[in-house]
């Protein structure tokens, strides 16, 4: 297959390194193990046909799959019936277990990352790991497997600019204001997840700061319960305020 091999036993090669002494016309062949990979692997924000083959290729093959709830990844592999060990790794697991899973890649064993729903690295478990393995480890190799995740789905669909635009992760819960006056001078599209909670309250802060510029609410995406929401603040309030607001949510803003 392209570009992905991993094999199920620790690799190990024959490197031929030159004899100490120069008039020696003999080799040394010493056995130099190589070190695994780590792939960073997407995963269904909801649907789990939202998969691609690279990425069930990628996990049936792996030696071990890091998780950040081990519980939500063992559906997603029952569900394909893959069988290989799960470690559990979260954002900021101790140094000590960031050492295991670089003993295990020096090992040569191949590992999968991850994250609950979506893209691992995006408001999600990996780059620290990731930070940290190349600070330790340089040569390790790192290969993203793309796949879905929950802000360009919503922006996809959003109908609004996305040739350029500002994600914001969570929001912060304070100092908002200064965040949304700087959003206005940049005129740019932009996003950010929340949490069912706060949606009604961070809509009527959009509504106070943005008047009539466009928002688009994208709810339980791929689920069943999928649910859009687009117009101006006070449109999307009303219509979210007929409805209990459940589930997962993305807001854009035009
Ligand atoms: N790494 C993930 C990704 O790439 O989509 C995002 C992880 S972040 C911790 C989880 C947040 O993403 C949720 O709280 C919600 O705001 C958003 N989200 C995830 N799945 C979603 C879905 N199916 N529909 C709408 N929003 C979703």
């Amino acid at each position: 297959m392209d570009g992905f091999e991993p094999s199920t036993s620790p690799s190990r090669t024959a490197r031929a390194t030159p004899a100490p002494h120069p008039a020696n016309t003999y080799f040394v062949i010493e056995l130099y193990q190589m070190p695994g990979t780590l792939y960073i692997v997407a995963t269904p924000i909801g649907n789990l046909k939202d998969i691609t083959f690279r990425a069930l290729d990628v996990l049936k093959e792996s030696n071990y799959i890091l998780a950040e709830d081990t519980r939500v990844t063992k559906k997603l592999l029952m569900h394909y019936d893959i069988q290989i060990p799960v470690l559990s790794y979260q954002q900021h697991s101790q140094e000590q277990k960031k050492n295991e899973i670089l003993r295990l890649l020096v090992e040569g064993k191949n590992l999968a990352l991850v994250s609950d729903a979506g893209t691992p690295g995006i408001s999600d478990p990996g780059n620290e790991l990731i930070d940290f393995l190349l600070e330790k480890e340089p040569d390790i190799k790192i290969i993203p497997i793309p796949g879905p995740s929950a802000l360009v789905t919503a922006l996809s669909i959003s109908g609004f600019r996305a040739d350029k635009f500002v994600f914001l992760g969570f929001l912060p819960k304070k100092k908002r204001s200064k965040l949304f006056s700087w959003l206005k001078e940049g005129k740019y599209t932009f996003c950010f997840y929340e949490s069912p909670k706060r949606i009604l309250k961070t809509l009527e802060m959009l509504k106070e700061e943005f008047g009539n510029r466009k928002v688009f609410v994208a709810r339980e995406l791929t689920k069943l319960h999928e649910s859009l929401y687009r117009g101006e603040a006070s449109v999307v309030i009303e219509k979210l305020q007929k409805d209990p607001v459940k589930g997962e949510i993305v807001v854009v803003v035009e």
